[in-house]
């Protein structure tokens, strides 16, 4: 059976051909599907007998919301989702006047090994596939009964570790015969892994590809994050240039304040150094405290002066407004304490 929230328009009609079927087929199927009616029965213009194959050969695949938990503070909600296999994972949604906007996952844990993230504290578990990253989208949007209009892939997973079926999220997620959200409403945060960036550049996407620099140096960054043993700042900066160059398109670095370990002036300084003339733009990130390590927010005064720096050397700076802090919000936390709680893991099973 084949989850058809992982086909493309192009390989729906191609199975269709290879099975006697006309390949506009494909196309009527697929735009049921992303308007919501996700029954082959309720398909009013496919024939009976493409039914009947269709119910032997696909299904669509949707998450089961397992809980959802409602900020009080500022109406951001997270979704804790649970896949057949008994794999959760966390989504994000978020209000703002401009619409909605939703965080998601592109994997079960991460490998990545950053030291101020929950999500990758047991390691990655599993990719999750195109129908998976897709189905995050819509089972939100059924639950609120109202569009998504902006996406990040911020969630847990480094996406280009899952890059080949991130690639294909990202055409079904724009097209227009799929969730039709404009590839300039999407970001993808990478840690950097270099080669991927030059692949997605040469795909000439409109997408935002936002960098977790988090430190000006890669001494300083080896201590929080192990990818920069792989990669340099230097070689991160030559493939964000390259990315620029092909796509015209504003790079944006994260850079997560973690008290008395990056939020210096001296370190603004450095960064303000490194990035100064780059199309680029600073979003600082007052680091979420998780139990699981010792990091502590920096002071409202750091952050402030931090930013001061920045824009003295020509830098665009924002300062990420903190969401859903009462609900556990930072990624991969609502996911581990879910589990912590429910002990024997068949329990989150069903
Ligand atoms: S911050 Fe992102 S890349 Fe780093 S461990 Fe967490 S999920 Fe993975």
């Amino acid at each position: 059976m084949n989850n058809l929230l992982d086909f493309t328009l192009e390989e729906l009609k191609a199975w269709m051909k290879e099975n006697g079927e006309s390949a506009f087929r494909g196309q009527q199927i697929l735009s049921w599907i992303y308007k919501g009616v996700k029954e082959f029965d309720d398909m009013k213009n496919i024939p009976k007998p493409l039914v009947h194959k269709l119910k032997e050969n696909f299904f669509v695949g949707m998450p089961k919301i397992i809980e959802v938990y409602k900020s009080n503070i500022d109406g951001t909600e997270k979704f804790l989702l649970g896949f057949t296999d008994g794999n959760l994972i966390e989504s994000v949604l978020m209000r703002y006047k401009h619409g909605n906007s939703i965080c998601i996952s592109t994997q079960v844990g991460c490998a990545m090994g950053c030291k101020f993230c929950a999500s990758t504290i047991e390691g990655k578990v599993r990719n999750l596939t195109t129908g998976e990253i897709l189905s995050q989208i819509m089972v939100v949007q059924d639950y609120i009964n109202e569009r998504i209009s902006n996406i990040v892939l911020m969630g847990s997973g480094e996406p280009l570790d899952n890059y080949n079926n991130v690639i294909k999220f990202l055409e079904i997620v724009s097209a227009e015969y799929g969730l039709n959200i404009g590839q300039r409403h999407i970001t993808l945060s990478t840690c950097g892994i270099v080669p991927k960036i030059y692949e997605l550049a040469d795909k000439e996407l409109s997408i935002t590809v936002a960098i977790s620099l988090h430190a000006f140096s890669d001494d300083k960054r080896k201590e929080i994050m192990p990818i920069a043993n792989r990669y340099s700042i230097e070689e991160i900066l030559e493939a964000c240039r390259y990315y620029i160059s092909k796509t015209n398109r504003r790079i944006t670095f994260e850079y997560a304040l973690v008290k008395d370990v990056n939020d210096g002036r001296e370190d603004a300084k450095a960064l303000g150094k490194l990035l100064k003339g780059m199309l680029c733009h600073v979003n600082l990130i007052p680091v979420n405290e998780i139990k699981e390590n010792t990091y502590k927010r920096s002071s409202k005064k750091a952050i402030e002066d931090f930013s001061e720096i920045l824009k003295n050397h020509g830098i665009e700076v924002t300062t990420r407004r903190e969401m859903g802090s009462d609900i556990n919000a930072a990624c991969g936390q609502l996911r581990r304490s879910y589990i912590n709680t429910q002990e024997i893991e068949g329990r989150v099973k069903w």
